[in-house]
């Protein structure tokens, strides 16, 4: 990317704008996480459920499991962009270090990597 391509830095509107997103995030996800604390548990195996539906529940844990992980992660990449607004180094990208800019940190306000690093991960 050329110097001219790069990003502007946000401004400070912006980064109090994100950082008020980033706070509704954290609070929605750690809702969530809470309600979902019951939905997880293993499943009783004393219970005289049939074979089948055993199997359904397994399946049905299995799946909140795995939400809650990814919801989990998030919360944990909300929580250390919050950080980052606090300690003053947020919006840069982690790989090359240049300023991510506000259009993608308006999408995706937990981003730690600007949209080039971000697509050579995945590549
Ligand atoms: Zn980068």
């Amino acid at each position: 990317m050329d110097f001219e391509d790069w990003p502007d830095e946000l401004s400070a509107e912006q980064i109090e704008e994100l950082a008020e997103q980033l706070e509704e995030m954290e609070a929605r996800l750690t809702a969530r996480l809470e309600a979902h604390a019951d939905s997880a548990k293993p499943v009783d195996l004393d219970q005289p459920i049939g074979r089948l539906s055993r199997m359904d529940e397994l399946q049905r844990q299995q799946m909140a499991q795995a939400q809650k992980r990814r919801e989990k992660a998030n919360l944990q990449k909300v929580r250390s962009a919050l950080d980052r607004i606090r300690r003053d180094n947020y919006g840069f990208c982690m790989e090359c270090e240049i300023p991510i800019g506000y259009p993608r940190l308006k999408a995706q306000p937990h981003a730690v990597l600007c949209r080039d690093c971000q697509g050579a991960r995945e590549m």
